[in-house]
């Protein structure tokens, strides 16, 4: 090939020189040469056309094209190039251009230039090295143009395939450097982060990141745990509940938060407990898979460690009340009683049992506690516990219960409230019962005797008045005499009034009242009461509201009621200016009837056991004459119209005393 090159030059140069006329070029000798050289194209310089003289075998085969349709061509029409872009063309042309101007050789950059391939009837963008070189003629002249192209298509696409892999390197690398300041940046947040964090990766939990405060609680350097796996660095770790929370959250991908774990460790070469509140935090990779755990964690073991004391203390100080507590219970032989009211379990001391007459391994329930109340009472008793539950109110009453085992009845007093859920606590109904069996009985004797006395001396007293009240009448004298039988029918009028207490309370005791119902008005109500009442001064009494009001009732009974407000009020608020009795039908369908006084009032603590019997309150140093059954009759004459009873009063300002009457 080298032998060819060589001699086709020695051959162009020198006929060049000597004959400048086509025919050498055309001739066989010649083409013959020029078609094995390396040279590509001998043109003629004609422009535009650049007719091809010759056309090497090497150029036929790069250019897919057949000698024929090149030979004596003019140069764009056996290679037209794109036809859409004409700057191929121009690229060449201008290089003709320059070696004819210049006579000097031109290199053309590496240009891409389209060649049609009529077997495959399509064009191929291919890349293309060129150089053209000149032929003179005699006058120095450049006559013709030597063209050597090479297909570098292949070294084109590895340059820049290599090019591209050379700029994507380099686009990695700027992300490499932006990557390592991130997890610098990151590495630095860690560091600073005001809580322990560090991240663990793989089976082993290696110990990719961690900062100086979780080596503080690891009681660690940095250099005795990173790139470790966690449980090697910490052998003293394992077996503590740490390595099988941390495999959960790789293995489940669920964020576990725990507070308050214990943990020994050994930290400044002794072990430690320390306790932690701590998140594990599974990161997952781009795939969704999970082979890291952050832990962010935090010691509390000074907070846990002084809670912990504080109630060591308290159960200390609590098992000393407990104990105490245990000891008033047992000393004042109270029954306990304890229902869960979210079960409705009910949890009952010994002395509880006793009280209901079963053994101490006696299991006994709300029901069963129930059913031993005698069925007179029990629906008071049931109706009782749900006010008290459903109202937060204290819950005191006085009922039987019949014994299970023994049946000895017993009378108790049981006390109780509901108190509300706490921590682990449900909400409950919780109290204590004694026994008032004996205090039960004295009472019942006392009652007994003032029933039995009062009762005797009721017929005495009568006849005694009717004899005052015959001696009276009888009597002319206006002077001493008549002042003695005066003040004697007041004593007795008061005796007799208290006998007629006596024996009332006592028939409301036994619940022997019955009632002598009609219907009457208001206003015969109130002027029958008002002249049954001798003691109070007419003009200190005002009457208001509405007195056509038709009352159901049994109307002494409740004149009774009248009469002992009006007393009272004259009784105890004597310095009232003004009585006021009022009469009016409320909202609630009822009739409400009030005596209002403006006397020293009574304490709102007193006013719930007014209607108790024989209570009294302190009135300073006055002393006044009653027995404390008044209110207590009055409440029970109430109670069996199925009415209500009660009073308003403020200390000093005065008292209200109301009942009603469904109408
Ligand atoms: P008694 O008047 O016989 O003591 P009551 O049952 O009628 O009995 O009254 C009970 C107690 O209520 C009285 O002892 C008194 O302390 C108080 N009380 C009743 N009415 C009034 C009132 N209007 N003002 C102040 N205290 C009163």
């Amino acid at each position: 090939m080298w032998y060819h090159c060589c001699l086709f030059f020695n051959i162009l140069y020198t006929m060049d020189n000597r004959d400048q006329n086509d025919t050498f070029y055309k001739s066989k000798p010649f083409q013959d040469v020029f078609n094995l050289s390396r040279q590509s194209l001998l043109l003629k310089a004609d422009p535009p056309l650049y007719t091809v003289m010759a056309v090497s075998d090497h150029c036929l085969s790069i250019t897919r094209n057949a000698r024929e349709k090149v030979l004596g061509k003019p140069l764009f029409e056996a290679y037209p190039g794109d036809t859409n872009d004409s700057l191929d063309q121009k690229i060449v042309q201008d290089s003709f251009q320059r070696v004819i101007d210049t006579g000097k050789n031109d290199i053309l950059p590496v240009f891409k230039y389209e060649i049609y391939s009529e077997e495959e009837n399509k064009a191929h963008t291919l890349y293309w090295s060129n150089v053209n070189e000149p032929v003179f003629d005699e006058n120095g002249k450049v006559c013709y143009l030597i063209n050597t192209t090479e297909n570098v298509t292949d070294q084109m696409l590895i340059s820049q395939t290599r090019q591209k892999n050379q700029e994507l390197e380099e686009q990695i690398a700027a992300q490499n450097v932006v990557l390592e300041d991130r997890q610098h940046l990151f590495q630095n947040l860690i560091e600073q982060a005001p809580v322990a964090i560090a991240l663990m990766s793989g089976p082993d939990f290696i110990i990719e990141v961690c900062n100086e405060k979780v080596l503080e609680i690891w009681g660690r350097t940095k250099e005795q745990v990173l790139g470790l796996p966690a449980f090697k660095a910490m052998p003293e770790a394992r077996g503590q509940g740490f390595e099988e929370l941390l495999s959960e959250v790789m293995h489940t991908g669920k964020r576990i938060v725990i507070n308050e774990m214990q943990a020994n460790l050994v930290r400044n070469g002794k072990m430690e407990t320390a306790w932690v509140n701590f998140t594990y935090e599974p990161i997952r990779d781009r795939y969704g898979m999970i082979n890291s755990v952050v832990v962010v964690c935090t010691e509390v073991t000074e907070q846990v460690n002084n809670r912990l004391k504080l109630e060591q203390l308290s159960r200390e100080k609590l098992n000393k009340s407990e104990q105490i507590l245990t000891t008033a219970i047992n000393s004042a032989n109270l029954g306990t009683w304890y229902v869960d009211l979210d079960t409705g379990d009910l949890l009952s001391s010994s002395r509880l049992k006793e009280l209901f007459g079963l053994e101490p391994g006696d299991t006994m329930t709300v029901e069963s506690a129930m059913s031993q109340i005698p069925e007179e009472q029990r629906q008071r008793v049931s109706k009782a516990i749900d006010h008290a539950i459903n109202h937060g109110i204290p819950f005191d009453m006085e009922y039987q219960v019949m014994g299970k085992h023994d049946h000895v009845s017993r009378w108790v007093k049981c006390m109780g409230r509901r108190y509300a859920a706490n921590g682990e606590n449900s909400a409950c109904f919780a109290g204590t019962m004694l026994d008032i069996t004996e205090r039960k009985e004295l009472q019942r004797r006392k009652d007994d005797f003032i029933s039995i006395a009062s009762h005797e001396l009721k017929t005495p007293i009568t006849s005694l008045n009717a004899s005052l009240q015959f001696i009276s009448k009888m009597n002319k004298d206006t002077g001493t005499l008549s002042k003695v039988i005066e003040l004697a029918s007041a004593s007795m009028h008061r005796v007799s009034s208290l006998i007629d207490d006596l024996l009332n309370a006592a028939h409301m005791q036994d619940q022997i009242v019955t009632l002598n119902t009609s219907n009457f008005s208001v206003q015969t109500l109130i002027d029958n009461a008002v002249n049954r009442f001798k003691l109070l001064e007419k003009s200190k009494l005002r009457i208001h509201g509405d007195l056509n009001l038709i009352v159901y009732a049994d109307q002494y009974r409740i004149e009774q009621v009248i009469i002992n407000f009006l007393n009272n009020a004259v009784k105890y608020a004597y310095k009232s200016d003004e009585i006021t009795l009022t009469a009016e039908r409320n909202s609630g369908n009822e009739i409400k009837i009030s005596v209002r006084d403006q006397g020293p009032g009574i304490s709102q603590e007193k006013t719930k056991y007014l209607f108790e019997r024989y209570y009294r309150t302190d009135h300073d140093a006055t002393q006044y004459a009653g027995l404390g059954l008044g209110l207590y009759i009055s409440a029970k004459i109430i109670e069996k119209h199925g009415g209500r009873i009660g009073v308003d009063s403020i200390l000093g300002e005065g008292s209200t005393f109301w009942f009603t009457l469904p109408v």
